[in-house]
């Protein structure tokens, strides 16, 4: 089967333009900034993130996901959350007051509240990773004055890409979620919903760095079809566009899936589930050493490295829902 291309058609679902009116860009492949999906699951569940996981690394999935290892916060990732936090924000201004003059005044009160968090202060106290920079090799940390203005430059940005006093979101950090009928839940928040007044659907993701090496494509698509398969199955809607905001460069891509892909895509999702089922019942999670190693905050606990996982946290597992079986001690 051919990897669908991604296609800027630009199609806007804004107010008072109709959801055909459609111009076209180049487009690029994508890297994750990820969101708000490290929020508590109600029960054992899949979202993108924690799939994306399991296809890199099984048992970093077994570690962020079971044993709920902490690991570091970088500048990086929390900036990303700031400027989420300020897109959303924007949106609670009437459309008119919608500038970018007001969308900058808004990222010193979301850092404020940001900061609360000490291990978030603490990375200027301490010196943090710097952006793209591997956990185990921390630089000098910017100056907080730099930092924020750099965020602000994300936000400017922005502007460059939509006009906000021309979008009335549907929903800001939308949580979506289904229970497809082999009892797979299926959730995440989708930063930005749109609705046009035809019903159409438009999913928008901010993503604060530029648009990724042709590598990372497969990630931004499986992230994307994966809302889009949750919103086709509980609105029966196939969303009509799937749009990615690059706010590090300015540029966005879209990409517009049809129905028989989602059910392959279902399907990929369930295997995907299978196979974590079964790592869960046996405790056997692999590493999978890859480049990706290198921003890993789990080496000294990981085989690949010389280091040894903890016991597999059997009770733990069973208490957050996970089925309560027999565990095969390996070899
Ligand atoms: S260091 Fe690499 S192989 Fe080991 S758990 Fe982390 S991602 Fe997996």
């Amino acid at each position: 089967m051919p990897a669908p291309s991604l296609v800027d058609v630009t199609t806007m679902v804004q107010t008072g333009q109709p959801a055909d009116a459609a111009a076209s860009s180049p487009d690029a492949p994508v890297a994750d900034t990820g969101t708000a999906e490290g929020r508590t699951p109600r029960r054992p569940s899949l979202s993108p993130s924690r799939a994306a996981d399991f296809k890199t690394c099984p048992l970093l999935y077994r570690f962020r996901t079971i044993d709920r290892l902490p690991e570091r916060k970088s500048l990086a990732a929390v900036r990303g959350t700031l400027v989420h936090s300020v897109l959303e924000r924007l949106y609670d201004l009437p459309a008119r007051e919608r500038t970018a003059d007001a969308a900058r005044e808004l990222v010193a009160p979301a850092w404020e509240e940001l900061r609360a968090d000490p291990e978030v202060a603490a990375l200027f106290a301490e010196g943090g990773a710097a952006d793209g920079a591997p956990a185990e090799q921390p630089t000098e940390a910017p100056s907080l004055e730099a930092w924020l203005a750099s965020a602000g430059k994300l936000v400017d940005n922005y502007f460059s890409l939509e006009d906000p006093s021309r979008i009335e979101p549907h929903g800001r950090e939308e949580l979506v979620e289904v229970t497809l009928p082999d009892g797979l839940l299926l959730r995440g928040y989708v930063d930005r919903l749109d609705v046009a007044p035809n019903g159409a659907l438009r999913v928008v993701d901010y993503k604060t760095g530029s648009v990724p090496r042709e590598a990372f494509e497969g990630k931004a698509l499986f992230q994307m079809k994966f809302y889009a398969l949750v919103l086709w199955r509980t609105r029966g809607v196939v969303a009509s566009q799937l749009k990615l905001l690059y706010l590090g460069n300015g540029d966005a891509l879209t990409y517009s899936p049809d129905e028989a892909e989602l059910v392959r895509f279902e399907r990929t999702l369930q295997a995907i589930w299978a196979a974590i089922e079964r790592a869960v019942a046996t405790g056997d999670f692999r590493p999978n050493r890859t480049r990706l190693c290198d921003w890993c905050d789990h080496q000294a606990l990981c085989p690949s490295f010389g280091g040894t996982p903890p016991p597999f946290p059997a009770e733990a597992a069973a208490a957050a829902g996970w089925p309560a079986l027999p565990i095969v001690e390996r070899a």
